[in-house]
């Protein structure tokens, strides 16, 4: 009775749009079922494409049948007890569970990471952050144990070692060892105080490069100093181990080295700030980091799906860096139409996302003189749209012109002159870009939402 005395009735609609917010935090990461005894109902994602929510709070976690991990919806025969799991889950959630295969053998849940149709894996620090009181067992003494017999470079090794101790010689630890002479402010943002934590991780810059080196999101961590930060994801690998593993701690310290060594080639040899260089110190290291072991290979591909040849063939303008990770597949298209007798236009764009939620996408009337203009601002849309969603971009047109504007170094087209200025002032703070012609068929999604658009 208090129970629902302290629930509000929609509750259930609340915790829902909670869950599926949670949901989009953590993919990415999950847990695969083992004997389902670290698995919380509530709030674990343990499925590899789906949140399986339950039907309300007060209901799923069942006080009087202590009902709250997944462990509790398995019996002794390792089988489903749907009776329990009907009455808690809506039907379609209930069938989804029914088809995971409970392994018979006893054994622990384990964190795996889903991985995304290029292969890449995409790990968002909210999981390991909000949850890492489950994965850290270890002591200091065992995490140091295991940390200086790791295959790393060992100038890492000693690199997280003084971060960890706080000895890093960032701008407050100079300051606090009375050194003079030393200037607060971080060199990347020049905005705040340079800490360990603020360089490594809280930086503008620094979010962006974990961003797009690793898919973090590292302003979700600033809860946590730096050292609880790294601890928590080393300790998160060192429980998974195998390749993916080694290879996950060797970009995760990698990113870490490339800030550092970015901030001192700033600070001792006045390079200006650039976060493509960082990017580039990280690859490199990571490239060395794998030539010494073999067995590990950058992943340096690109995300589409067209082989090297192939784009290489196509015409295309790009900047920055293509080993960019985490690159989106952007398709654009602008629909435009002259009616012969009135003589009047209408035109709309649109773009779509084609390598992440397919509900990623935009369409909307414009005002545009002609088709090409038409698509030089689709293509403006896209670009600025995805601005903060993205460090790199791949932007599929079928409009040949609008790539040769692009490339070319004169004003070619009036109409589109401006549109073009824009768009390459934009693409300058991505780490890259790249705008490449394709067929009438490949950009079909964003065309039928162009079309759809321009009829209203
Ligand atoms: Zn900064």
């Amino acid at each position: 009775m208090a129970i629902d005395d302290e629930v509000p009735r929609n509750s259930s609609y609340a915790f829902r749009s909670l869950f599926k917010a949670g949901c989009a935090l953590k993919k990415g990461l999950y847990k695969k079922l083992g004997n389902g005894k670290q698995i919380r109902i509530d709030r674990d994602k343990w499925h590899p494409s789906k949140f399986l929510i339950p039907k309300m709070l007060e209901n799923h976690v069942d006080r009087t049948n202590n009902i709250i991990m997944v462990n509790d919806l398995i019996n002794t025969n390792k089988e489903w007890k749907a009776n329990i799991i009907w009455k808690i889950f809506p039907p379609e959630e209930a069938k989804e569970i029914f088809a995971v295969h409970i392994p018979h053998e006893e054994c622990e849940d384990d964190l795996e990471w889903s991985h995304t149709k290029s292969g890449r894996y995409s790990v968002k620090s909210g999981y390991w952050l909000l949850h890492q009181e489950a994965h850290i067992q270890d002591d200091k003494a065992t995490f140091w144990k295991s940390f200086w017999k790791s295959d790393i470079f060992p100038k890492w090794k000693h690199f997280i070692w003084k971060i960890l101790n706080n000895t890093i010689p960032s701008a407050d630890n100079l300051i606090k060892r009375q050194i003079r002479g030393i200037n607060p402010a971080c060199c990347l943002c020049k905005k705040e105080m340079e800490t360990t934590t603020h360089l490594l991780r809280d930086c503008s810059i620094a979010q962006r490069i974990w961003s797009s080196s690793m898919g973090i999101v590292a302003s979700q961590g600033s809860h946590l100093p730096i050292q609880s930060w790294i601890r928590n994801f080393l300790n998160l690998l060192k429980k998974k181990k195998g390749e993916q593993a080694l290879e996950m701690e060797i970009r995760f310290i990698s990113t870490l080295w490339g800030i550092w060594v970015h901030r001192n080639e700033v600070i001792f040899k006045e390079s200006s700030v650039n976060p493509r260089r960082i990017i580039e110190i990280i690859n490199d290291h990571i490239l060395r980091a794998s030539k010494g072991k073999n067995s590990l290979k950058v992943r340096t591909r690109d995300q589409t799906s067209t082989t090297q040849e192939e784009q290489d063939a196509m015409l295309n303008w790009t900047i920055g860096d293509k080993n960019t990770p985490n690159v989106q597949t952007i398709l654009v298209d602008g629909a435009w139409k002259k009616n012969s007798k009135s003589n009047m236009w209408q035109a709309a764009v649109a773009w779509k996302n084609a390598n992440k939620d397919p509900k990623e996408e935009y369409a909307a009337r414009i005002y545009a003189s002609s088709s090409e203009q038409t698509e030089a601002y689709a293509i403006l849309r896209a670009i600025s749209d995805m601005e903060w969603r993205s460090a790199g971009l791949i932007i599929k047109t079928d409009n040949r012109e609008v790539i040769l504007a692009l490339k070319s170094m004169n004003e070619t087209n009036k109409s589109i002159s401006n549109i073009i200025k824009d768009i390459k002032r934009i693409a300058n703070s991505y780490l890259f870009v790249m705008c490449i012609k394709v067929s009438r068929e490949d950009i079909a999604p964003a065309h039928n939402l162009a079309v759809k658009a321009r009829k209203g």
